[in-house]
């Protein structure tokens, strides 16, 4: 490890966006703690009777656990930088395998070795905070399956899609970084489109809808325009009292997913209001224009990188004492985690603006706003969440506008 410019110069980014995130994390807890003795007028005209104290101390918690999280997680990259990857890829060259071999073992220790720094991180989550606010279901027997099944998956996915990368990479040495923004964007796509019909049915049991409600299901999804016949229900009850609602996948795979979770708190024509909702999501193709920015922010990492490999200390900018293309992969992911935190902020911008673009389109189908604001309320109320957020923390961590602007802007609906 030689500590040169390229290793400042990404020390600067990633201990910036660190302390911003703390920052806005502090910034955030401020308002909210603030906002709990003053009467949310907005919330009141509508009669909502959220619990504000236990929702805000579910936040605080939440807050100070990721701003942990995120401080360990950024101390671990630095560690691996300073001494530990080239302590691993000395182990990895030791085997002598053929160097696809080595680039897959280097790899498969780096991620087993992450995964054990994320594991007491992923037990707190689920068996200490999520138990103390009563949203834990889970058994320590589900925690193992899932994390089980996880990793089959994880080996088969990403053995898959490595070994080919490196492959690549070996053999196109001029166009690889080219050859693999396309195959990224091929992975993506696959997960997007296996993830309703083969990933989710392994972790949750489909339930069966209720006859009368499926039928009015299915003619909300004719007059929404809707081409998919696919409503799942899903049982979330069993990991989680956690309540939600989303649209997956593309082509024939697409499905809307409800879990039981929140179809045993809200009645039919709330149920019917939250997937006219998803209808709106489809509707107006927004999971095509999330793609397109996700496509654009990987191609600007990945021609970043092409440049910087050209530089004669990249590698060892990064801790690695011998060039690889493995060296060059592992790179690229940690410059992905940083960018994808830096894009974040303009998905979850592009995010709220789709959430308040499916709520008017909910209205309009439904012809009545009642039932989409009683469902979000439920919904917020079942999941704790606070319905005043900081601006500056909004824009850069929320896909979703709080439950105060939501209402607004559906009450504003023509
Ligand atoms: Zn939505």
């Amino acid at each position: 490890m030689r500590f040169t410019a390229l290793t400042a110069a990404f020390l600067f980014i990633s201990v910036s966006i660190l302390i911003s995130e703390i920052v806005l994390e502090l910034i955030n807890n401020r308002t909210i703690k603030q906002s709990i003795g003053t009467p949310n007028l907005e919330l009141m005209q509508s009669g909502v009777m959220i619990n504000t104290l236990q929702s805000m101390l579910y936040h605080l918690a939440l807050s100070h656990y990721s701003i942990v999280h995120k401080i360990v997680s950024t101390s671990f990259t630095w560690f691996m930088i300073l001494y530990g990857f080239d302590r691993m890829d000395f182990l990895a060259r030791a085997f002598r395998l053929p160097s696809i071999g080595t680039g897959l073992l280097f790899i498969g220790f780096w991620a087993v070795t992450a995964y054990g720094v994320d594991l007491p991180f992923n037990l707190y989550y689920d068996f200490v905070l999520e138990a103390r606010f009563g949203f834990n279901k889970k058994t320590i027997a589900v925690f193992l399956s899932d994390t089980m099944k996880a990793f089959g998956i994880g080996v088969l996915l990403a053995g898959a899609f490595l070994t080919v990368t490196l492959y690549i990479m070996q053999e196109l040495v001029s166009v690889k970084w080219l050859v693999m923004g396309f195959i990224l964007i091929l992975v993506f796509l696959c997960v997007q489109w296996i993830f309703p019909v083969m990933i989710l049915p392994l972790f949750h049991r489909v339930i069966p809808l209720d006859e009368r409600l499926k039928s009015r299901i299915n003619q909300l999804l004719v007059e929404a325009g809707v081409t998919t016949r696919e409503v799942l229900a899903i049982d979330g009850s069993h990991r989680s009292e956690h309540a939600n609602a989303f649209f997956t996948g593309f082509g024939k795979a697409k499905r809307i997913v409800i879990f039981d979770t929140l179809l045993s708190r809200i009645d039919e024509e709330e149920t019917l209001a939250v997937i006219a909702h998803e209808a709106g999501h489809y509707r107006l193709r927004h999971f095509h224009q999330r793609s397109v920015i996700v496509f654009f922010g990987l191609f600007v990492t990945l021609v970043l990188l092409a440049y910087l490999e050209r530089m004669p200390d990249f590698h060892v900018s990064f801790g690695f004492v011998h060039p690889s293309d493995y060296a060059s992969l592992t790179i690229f992911a940690m410059l992905l985690t940083e960018a994808i935190r830096f894009f974040q902020w303009y998905l979850n911008t592009l995010s709220r603006k789709q959430e308040y673009a499916a709520d008017a389109f909910a209205v309009n189908l439904i012809g009545n706003p009642l039932p989409l604001i009683h469902a979000l309320e439920k919904l917020h109320e079942c999941n704790l969440t606070v319905p005043v957020t900081h601006p500056a923390y909004a824009s850069r961590f929320e896909s979703h506008p709080n439950l105060n602007d939501r209402i607004a802007a559906i009450r504003r609906i023509p």
